[in-house]
């Protein structure tokens, strides 16, 4: 098996990996990257003929996994070949919204646009959606016999998300994408699916390395006396988040929050993103694939997603900060969460110099971005605009909400999962290496055999495993349980994924099958006498005995299979159960009585036999 990853390797952002196997190829994500824009931003597609791909599986709607998916399916030569797009359905609700907005952004003040939205809408209803758990059996390929399905299992992370378990041909691979295995208070968390065989390969991401999150309750407690502690002293609270993921989460605690603290309900809480408002749909409709805490409370008649309700106090916004009121403490959640443009970095500019705000990121940041680059708490910003110095006298907070596995999550994940080769994605080198090392001691010292890699961009990964498979003996082969190393012997029936191994005699029973047997026939022109056939084959097979057929043929069966049939007086006929061992039989058989003619045996033959039918001239 050969895994290459587009992009991913040894960084995080534009997810794109590679699996080829037995003929087959999927591809799982197709991302951007966020510190790049245009060309830059996409992975190494070029690597790839994507008219050979059968399938492309999304895991979640985040940039970096679905947004040079479009250009993928539009631009390369995706088309020409058979590839089929899968997502889940909230995730396919949401990516719609989320790539429009994409659009949007990147072709404002830009010429570097990847693809217009004619062209996403056209490529987005080619995708195909599935439910969690489903399995999905791949379209059979034109080029190879291996078959590829796949099942989706719920990944926490974003509403949506799902890891793949991934079967081509027997062999067995986990890609995990984002994921998260904390129970919050929106989302299903990971779990170790009950699987009949653990996977053979681990495609697992790496985000946090060897860092561990506080517990939730104390990081959520730690938030919240954060937020009041900056609104006492008078501040405005800004909270850059993506629109989608942990800013639903946010918006839950803080909502109530300020249900149990009636000295807080004077105090708005804004929520400025027209692409989450007009997501927010989405959320409703599939509160039932959310968290039981969430279920239960849509059941009493509360949708906790609806900040439009009487008692809810989210006051979402869809302008931008034109209708924002901000001459009092307030507490404003707003996107993008690296604020690198948009209505979260013009608040930030307007709000830096006063001391008594306070700015608290909540999600993870790659390096370059302002998100990353404040956390050091500069005297001093650049404004997007012209580049002016801008005083930063606001506090600056991180509190971690990441909806990523940290150390000890992931590293008890990869334990239950115990796959024979780990690949690590979706990391920066330096956390992806500690995390290998810390891994590798980890399995060293309970003597676990795990191969692990964390290949670079467009660096292939080759991996060699028996593909083990499992046959269920049924029937009367069933009866005697085998002692280790007897032999069992009987037909082996594949059928998808699953063999059977069993007597012929159950064959009818127990698989619907019946078995037959093929009757070869050849007819040959016979121009020598009988007698010179059969003298020829008893010179090759040894002494051949002679009878009858039902019908009063004269008969020579050879080596109890092949019967060579005088059935007329100048035709033979040849005949045996179609088999490899007999049909070889029939072959040689075959080739003796072709070669009657021809060989000089023959005529002396045909001389002793009739020496007084001869013309004898002297
Ligand atoms: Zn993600």
């Amino acid at each position: 098996m050969e895994v290459q990853l587009l992009g991913a390797g040894q960084e995080v952002g534009r997810s794109c990996c590679v699996i080829k196997y037995k003929g087959r190829i999927i591809v799982c994500d197709a991302g951007v990257h966020p510190a790049f824009s245009g060309m830059a931003a996409l992975p190494f597609l070029d690597e790839l003929d994507w008219s050979t791909v059968d399938a492309i599986l999304i895991t979640h709607f985040h940039l970096d996994h679905a947004a040079s998916l479009t250009y993928v399916m539009e631009k390369t030569n995706f088309k020409e070949g058979k590839g089929v797009v899968y997502m889940s359905h909230p995730t396919k609700a949401v990516y719609r919204y989320l790539m429009s907005d994409f659009v949007r952004v990147s072709t404002a003040g830009s010429d570097d646009n990847l693809f217009t939205e004619a062209e996403m809408i056209a490529s987005f209803n080619e995708i195909q959606s599935f439910d969690f758990e489903q399995e999905i059996l791949l379209p059979p390929s034109d080029t190879s016999s291996a078959s590829v399905r796949f099942t989706s299992f719920a990944a926490g992370h974003v509403l949506g998300a799902c890891m793949f378990l991934l079967e081509i041909a027997g062999a067995r691979v986990l890609y995990t994408g984002d994921y998260s295995t904390e129970e919050d208070r929106h989302l299903v968390p990971a779990k170790v699916p009950n699987w009949e065989r653990p996977p053979d390969v681990m495609i697992c991401e790496s985000t946090y390395g060897v860092q561990s999150h506080e517990p939730r309750l104390e990081k959520e407690a730690q938030f919240t006396g954060l937020v009041q502690s900056i609104l006492k002293r008078g501040g405005r609270v800004l909270l850059p988040v993506f629109a989608l993921g942990r800013a639903q989460e946010l918006l839950l605690i803080l909502d109530e929050y300020w249900a149990e603290h009636p000295e807080l309900q004077h105090i708005p809480i804004y929520y400025i993103s027209s692409l989450a408002i007009k997501c927010m749909d989405v959320y409703r409709q599939y509160i039932h694939t959310m968290s039981p805490n969430v279920r239960a409370k849509f059941a009493r008649g509360i949708n906790p997603f609806d900040f439009k309700r009487q008692d809810s106090f989210i006051r979402p916004l869809d302008r931008g900060i034109s209708k924002l009121n901000d001459r009092n403490p307030c507490v404003v959640m707003a996107s993008p969460g690296f604020l690198t443009s948009g209505v979260s970095r013009e608040l930030l500019e307007k709000w830096a110099p006063d001391p008594r705000n306070g700015l608290v990121i909540t999600g993870y940041s790659v390096e370059g971005v302002m998100a990353r680059t404040i956390m050091n708490e500069p005297t001093e910003i650049h404004a997007l605009n012209g580049g002016a110095k801008i005083q930063r006298r606001l506090s600056v907070d991180y509190i971690s909400f990441s909806a990523h596995v940290d150390y000890t999550q992931n590293s008890k994940f990869i334990d239950e999962v115990m796959p024979s080769h780990l690949i690590l994605v979706h990391g920066e080198v330096n956390n992806m290496s500690r995390l290998r090392a810390a891994l590798r001691t980890r399995f060293a010292e309970r003597k676990n055999d795990v191969q692990i890699y964390s290949p670079r961009n467009v660096e292939t990964v080759k991996l060699k495993f028996r593909g083990e498979r499992m046959a269920k003996a049924l029937g009367s082969l069933a009866n005697t349980v085998p002692t280790p190393s007897t032999t069992v012997s009987g037909l082996l029936v594949s059928k998808d994924f699953s063999y059977t191994l069993l007597s012929p005699a159950d064959l009818r029973e127990f698989t619907g099958l019946s078995s037959s047997v093929i009757l070869q026939r050849q007819r040959l022109a016979l121009s020598v006498s009988w007698d010179l056939v059969r003298w020829h084959l008893e010179g090759m097979y040894g002494k051949i005995a002679q009878g009858k057929d039902a019908e009063g043929h004269l008969t020579l069966r050879i080596m109890e299979t092949v019967d060579v049939k005088l059935v007329d007086k100048h035709e033979l006929a040849i005949e045996w159960v179609g088999g490899v061992t007999n049909d070889m039989i029939a072959d040689s058989v075959l080739a003796v009585v072709l070669g009657i003619e021809g060989s000089p045996a023959s005529v002396k033959k045909t001389t002793e036999d009739h020496p007084h039918n001869h013309h004898h001239p002297h």
